[in-house]
């Protein structure tokens, strides 16, 4: 059985320990390769292969960067089909989706953070007393990337490009759960000659190796994205140690269909926004609040829609929904149907496990949901599910479905659809949200801040806040 291995010093290796977790396969339940179950020794092996690699890597010439980081990226396109084939089978997503999201912006992120890097000034502020101030932005040195299951390599990329982009060093972890495309990264900047010790990925579980480099003395500033309870438990840890954090947490996200809408163009993109990767991307969609006078009709197509979502063998081309991530995560998801069910939700569709087993999937496969009749302040809408479940629910006025919508503890993005532009300008200056996409869902433009509000985080990514946050800024005054 493949044994995903360390990438420690520009070496794979294996876990000081020698000890393994088993990698399932979500669409089989079987269990496929074996994840080192790493610890703090191999954490510190890590940080030490870093900081021996900084002095170097930080005094590179931008180019010099940009130059390895844009083969990295050539190498991911050149690889797109064993990484998307890899990806899909680690974490139960089509491989459609692999192929044409996920691996593409990974190679994106790493293209995009190449040439970022080479555009990005610093200020100069003169003064009427005869000085000048600039700003030095400096690496800080050894970053801490630690990233979640459900977009494996995107995110993964989204942290590691800038920060290896402005000068640092990195030591990463992937989610135990999905790790293969990682470790296959690792080889990629074997390949592409990413001097030793400048990436370091290890492998393991979070209260492990995650906590290790939370932890750590040596590791100044973290990048995290998952959960908000790990953020949470990640903040407690580092705030005394005065670390440099960048918190990109959960969300429970409203989508807003107004009754001035383009209808076909939404219908469309709201079956996508709502159940695309099974519903396990933090963007998606999962409290669709729809004006009363097309609530009716909505309904109808909408679950129409839905019906028509094959699940099946993530490796089919003609797949939409593949299996969810985990038994774990499976039976939790179907746990929230349950509650959606106490709390006195009609499930319109959807609602069960899907059996494949006849396939050879004995699998963790669930229908897409649309659940109706719930408020807001209930279980169901009010706490991240992160799987193919929606609530639908009637608004009158603009004003409710604002306050229906802010209505959580979460704030990371929300899309509206409306062809009013006065409405569009003041219902998204009053969300609160992170990020508000407007007659679309998922357009991201890599230079824009990415990040959420409240209990979805706290700091942004993407484009230059991505390098501001991965140096540290210091003011020289010179007085002529
Ligand atoms: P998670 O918090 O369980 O795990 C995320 C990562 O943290 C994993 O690598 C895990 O091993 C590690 N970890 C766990 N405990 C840790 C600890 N004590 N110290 C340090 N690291 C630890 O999240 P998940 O289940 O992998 O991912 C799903 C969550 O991620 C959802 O809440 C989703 O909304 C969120 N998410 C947010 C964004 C965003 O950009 N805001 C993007 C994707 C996913």
């Amino acid at each position: 059985m493949e044994k995903i291995l360390n990438y420690i010093g520009g070496k794979l290796q294996e876990p000081v320990s020698g000890n393994y977790l088993d990698n399932v396969e979500p669409a089989t339940g079987q269990v496929y390769s074996l994840i080192p179950d790493s610890n703090k020794e191999d954490v510190d092996l890590a940080v030490k292969a870093a900081k021996q690699a900084f002095p170097s890597w930080s005094k590179t010439t931008k180019d010099e960067r940009s130059v390895i980081l844009y083969r990295i990226s050539e190498l991911i396109l050149a690889n797109l089909g064993e990484l998307a084939a890899a990806e899909s089978r680690d974490n139960g997503k089509p491989v459609s989706l692999a192929k044409s999201v996920d691996i593409p912006r990974a190679a994106h992120n790493f293209r995009f953070f190449a040439t970022a890097i080479l555009h990005f000034a610093s200020e100069s502020h003169h003064m009427e007393e005869g000085a000048i101030n600039y700003t030095l932005k400096s690496p800080i040195g050894v970053a801490g990337c630690i990233s979640p299951w459900n977009l494996p390599l995107y995110l993964f990329s989204w942290k590691i490009a800038p920060a290896l982009a402005s000068g640092n060093c990195v030591v990463a972890k992937p989610s135990e759960i999905t790790p293969m495309s990682a470790y296959l990264l690792s080889k990629i900047c074997i390949e592409a000659g990413l001097p030793i010790g400048v990436l370091n990925i290890v492998h393991g579980l979070g209260h492990k190796v995650g906590a290790s480099i939370t932890e750590h003395k040596e590791i100044p500033v973290i990048s995290f994205t998952g959960g908000t309870t790990t953020g949470a438990q990640i903040a407690k840890v580092a705030a005394p140690m005065f670390k440099k954090l960048s918190l990109e947490l959960g969300g429970k996200n409203p989508t807003l269909i107004f009754d001035d809408c383009n209808y076909n163009k939404m219908l469309k993109t709201v079956v996508r926004s709502s159940f695309a990767n099974q519903g396990q991307i933090c963007l998606c969609g999962s409290r669709l609040l729809i004006q009363s006078s097309i609530y009716e009709k909505f309904k109808i197509d909408f679950v129409r829609e839905v019906q028509k979502l094959k699940v099946g063998n993530p490796k089919s081309p003609d797949t939409n929904q593949g299996a969810l991530v985990s038994k774990l995560h499976m039976e939790k998801v179907l746990d929230y149907i349950e509650i959606a069910k106490t709390e006195g939700g009609k499930i319109l569709c959807g609602g069960n496990q899907v059996d494949l087993s006849k396939e050879g999937l004995g699998g963790y496969f669930v229908e897409p949901t649309v659940i109706e009749g719930l408020n807001m302040s209930c279980r169901t809408n009010q706490e991240e599910i992160f799987g193919p479940v929606v609530t639908i629910m009637p608004f009158e006025t603009e004003e409710e479905a604002i306050g229906l919508s802010n209505a959580t503890s979460y704030g990371l993005a929300a899309s509206v659809w409306t062809e009013n532009v006065s409405r569009t300008n003041r219902v998204a200056d009053q969300l609160h949200m992170g990020i508000v996409w407007v007659n679309c869902w998922l357009l991201r433009d890599l230079r824009t801040p990415f990040g959420g509000v409240k209990n979805s985080g706290v700091g942004r990514e993407g484009g230059f806040e991505a390098l501001r946050f991965f140096t540290e800024p210091k003011n020289i005054c010179i007085k002529y």
